[in-house]
């Protein structure tokens, strides 16, 4: 039973001490330097579901807790400044429910003249929310999950993996290799959502004949999901889990199809959280097929598919991986046309940062890929309901965007954005396909 409907004044007075926990100097130039000037609000994918939800706005409620504990006016005078914790249960609703209106795409971090990250604020906030009991029952089941462990305990998710062994041990994959020069390292969201995924990656990695290999089990269900929800404590046992058995695999580089946020987790996250210089680089399956091409070692057939980009952020804004898929894909396919917002400021899809995995069409798929039915309080089922109905207005600029190019088919390389596009294509009657970037590729491999 989720605890939605719970709140404890006292216990969101003495939380407010986990914001604090992230304040460095950069995090401090984030609560200090906004001028109010508003160029980031018409960026961000959620403003178009009410102006209440812009950057600032939501980043306010981390800069309340921020101010009634470090600036001396308005740590005595807290009501004139706007300072302190929600005091009433209807408070704290909003807080949360601004919390969740933000996929941490980037998009006012690149827009804003001071180089304010506001979704990484919501992020922080998210963690404070969580301390006062505010973590979605679905998204809180699978950090609870992977934290401990147990996901294959699970039937359904174990069956989910235990077909994509049968098909990978087909595909002749060596498992757990030490020292082979890549290790290929995907998750059961990916196995469960996005199969053709992995097995396009392995078709890749076999053509591109390199020395590679895989673990047999799932490291995690994704990247750790507790940092969706700002659980330190869940992010650092899963973070830990995964990077002892990289270090004992003792890759050159660790490889990933996936390039939503496990690929920022790897590049970026992992080595802070875990305290230690990797002794293995992290690259995206785009740059090894990219090189290959530029080598005359790979070749693809050319399709008059006509075939468009869809760039996750992660991996685009975050991670500099921009034009990399656009060499490619114009190269496999004669129909390639790229997205009106192709670039830095390519547009969300809408659903990042768990909300696409929690809205309630997600959430019926995955009971019943766990024969379980989730326990959820009234006030959580609207929560998820509104939230549903902001997603497809924040993720509509994108279909309107995919719309414009014509295209039959939309690739891109992130679980998540796979899903939420599925999902907003649908509700607005727009037919594309969606292919995962390794699965298209190698499915034209010549
Ligand atoms: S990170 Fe993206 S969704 Fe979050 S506030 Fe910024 S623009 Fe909006
Ligand atoms: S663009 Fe930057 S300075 Fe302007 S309102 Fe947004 S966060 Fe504040």
């Amino acid at each position: 039973m989720s605890g939605w409907e719970n709140f404890n004044p006292e216990e969101a007075k003495v939380a407010m001490g986990s914001a604090l926990k992230h304040l460095d100097p950069v995090m401090l130039h984030f609560f200090e330097n906004c001028v109010n000037c508003g160029l980031c609000e018409v960026n961000c994918p959620y403003t178009a579901a009410g102006e209440e939800y812009g950057p600032v706005e939501k980043a306010e409620l981390l800069r309340k807790l921020y101010r009634a504990q470090v600036q001396i006016l308005p740590r005595i005078f807290p009501w004139l400044f706007g300072a302190g914790p929600p005091k009433t249960k209807e408070e704290v609703d909003e807080w949360v429910e601004k919390a969740y209106r933000c996929t941490n795409c980037g998009l006012c971090y690149v827009t804003c003249p001071f180089g304010i990250h506001s979704g990484e604020m919501i992020k922080v906030l998210r963690g404070y929310l969580a301390r006062v009991g505010r973590v979605p029952t679905l998204l809180k089941a699978m950090i609870d999950a992977e934290a401990s462990n147990t996901l294959l305990e699970n039937k359904g998710l174990k069956e989910i993996w235990s077909n994509m062994l049968d098909k990978l041990r087909e595909e002749g994959v060596e498992f757990n290799k030490k020292n082979a020069k890549y290790l290929y390292v995907t998750s059961l969201a990916e196995a469960m959502m996005t199969p053709g995924s992995v097995i396009g990656a392995v078709k890749l990695f076999k053509k591109l004949g390199i020395d590679w290999t895989m673990s047999d089990q799932p490291l995690s269900m994704r990247a750790p999901i507790g940092s969706l929800a700002g659980d330190d404590e869940a992010t650092r046992v899963v973070a830990r889990r995964i990077y002892d058995y990289i270090k004992d695999m003792n890759p050159e580089y660790i490889v990933l199809s996936d390039g939503g946020y496990p690929y920022t987790f790897f590049r970026f996250d992992l080595p802070r959280i875990i305290g230690e210089k990797p002794s293995f680089k992290v690259v995206h399956i785009v740059e090894l097929v990219e090189e290959a091409l530029h080598e005359g070692k790979i070749k693809f057939k050319t399709t008059s598919e006509s075939v468009t980009w869809h760039s996750p952020c992660k991996m685009g804004r975050f991670g500099g991986l921009i034009e990399e898929p656009v060499k490619v894909l114009s190269q496999v396919s004669s129909g390639f046309v790229k997205l009106g917002s192709h670039g830095i400021f390519n547009k969300c899809c809408g659903g990042g940062s768990s909300i696409a995995c929690i809205v309630p069409p997600t959430q019926e798929m995955m009971e019943k890929i766990l024969g379980m039915s989730l326990q959820l309080t009234a006030s959580e089922k609207s929560f998820l309901d509104k939230l549903y109905k902001d997603m497809l207005v924040a993720g509509k600029a994108k279909v309107d965007e995919i719309k414009e190019t014509g295209a039959s088919t939309v690739v891109t390389a992130c679980v998540g954005c796979m899903h939420t596009i599925g999902m907003t294509t649908k509700a607005y009657g727009v037919n594309v396909k969606l292919k995962m970037l390794s699965e298209f590729l190698a499915e034209n491999l010549e």
